[in-house]
């Protein structure tokens, strides 16, 4: 199959070669899919995308004007794609269902500890020999309630390790899952008053934009601290500024933001005042922010191109995706794929 794959990083470019193995004639290029961009695709059978992609309407009609028939994002979210679109004119769609939900969990909790335990102040402070506890005082994990919202694949493994810590875990899920675990099934509502830290696990779509807003906020504990690895529409930017500065809430950890395309994922150092919002995030000493890079395991990354080669080999012999197929209409969906995790062979 002829393909393009776009955003595609230096460091990519080994994972997907080993999963390749040459079946596929991929053209790796580092520009970003956008109507400008969307040329590089004349002649190819598929295009693989990233997040930070612009696959909206306008991009998938020119993409089909040339003759591309298959999409496959690295990545579990699909909200960067208009699956409409794509689904109106014949392309189809795949993602990357669960390449290594514990990669994303572990950054979850990594950004909880990180902020609880202020390592941030403390290794800045260090920098400088600077060896005070006077402003290093964190809490205990220990007994506290950590509401876990999304319990899917991610979210339950963050429910997994927050368990382990000691911690009594809330859940809420439009689908109760079969497997949960010392997980307490809540309402919405009773998981945001009820719990000292809060982790969101859901995708993002027109039912959970702006879920962490002013009302939603106004019904949680004074102090709470919010973790979102997710993405950044999940919570309304301008509406927790203000509760963070208020200190209604008391820490907050982001992989994600509102407005990361476009900054995330490149060097913007001379553009510090590009984004006021993201500047005063960044300058409140209560909030922790990495750029999406939960994701970013040796372990993710070669689950995440085995799979994105699997799709296009399964394109290729004209099979559904299964699982991996994001086409709302399809009729030919199964779970049907068998995946092998093989991490034996990772670069150190
Ligand atoms: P998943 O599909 O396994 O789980 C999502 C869960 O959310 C499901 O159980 C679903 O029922 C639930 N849900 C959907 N809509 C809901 C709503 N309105 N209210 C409550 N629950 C709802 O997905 P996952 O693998 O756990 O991934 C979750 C999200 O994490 C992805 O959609 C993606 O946006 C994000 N993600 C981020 C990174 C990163 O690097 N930061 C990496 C991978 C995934």
């Amino acid at each position: 199959m002829k393909v393009v794959a776009y955003s595609i990083k230096p460091f990519e470019k080994e994972f997907l070669a080993r999963a390749n193995q040459k079946k596929h004639d991929i053209t790796l290029i580092s520009n970003a899919l956008s109507l400008d961009t969307a040329s590089f695709a004349e002649g190819k059978d598929a295009v693989v995308v990233f997040t930070n992609d612009d696959v909206s309407r306008d991009v998938v009609n020119k993409l089909a004007d040339l003759g591309i028939k298959y999409i496959a994002t690295r990545s579990g979210g699909t909200d960067h794609i208009d699956k409409k679109a794509a689904e109106k004119r014949g392309i189809k769609l795949a993602n990357v269902p669960s390449y290594s939900p514990q990669a994303i969990a572990e950054h979850a909790v990594a950004l909880a500890l990180a902020l609880s335990r202020k390592l941030e102040k403390a290794i800045e402070q260090g920098h400088h020999f600077n060896f005070r506890q006077d402003e290093l005082i964190g809490f205990n994990f220990y007994n506290k309630t950590v509401g876990i919202i999304g319990l899917g694949h991610i979210g339950l493994a963050t429910a997994a390790i927050f368990n382990g810590f000691g911690c009594k875990v809330l859940g809420y899920d439009v689908v109760v899952p079969g497997n949960l675990q010392d997980i307490k099934l809540t309402a919405l509502d009773e998981l945001l008053s009820g719990s000292d830290v809060i982790s969101i696990h859901v995708p993002l779509t027109d039912q959970t934009k702006h879920m962490i807003n002013a009302q939603a906020i106004a019904k949680m504990k004074p102090g709470v601290m919010i973790i979102n690895t997710s993405r950044g529409g999940l919570i309304k930017t301008s509406d927790i500024l203000p509760a963070l500065e208020s200190g209604k809430v008391g820490y907050l950890g982001l992989d994600v933001y509102e407005f990361e395309k476009g900054l995330f994922f490149e060097d913007h150092t001379g553009d510090k005042q590009k984004d006021s919002m993201l500047k005063r995030l960044i300058e409140n000493p209560n909030v922790l922010i990495t750029p999406h890079q939960a994701f970013l395991t040796k372990e993710a990354l070669q689950e995440i191109a085995n799979q994105t080669i699997a799709n296009l080999d399964l394109w290729q012999q004209e099979k559904c995706v299964g699982d991996a197929c994001v086409n709302k209409e399809c009729k030919t969906k199964t779970t049907a794929r068998p995946l092998k995790m093989d991490h034996t062979n990772l670069l150190p």
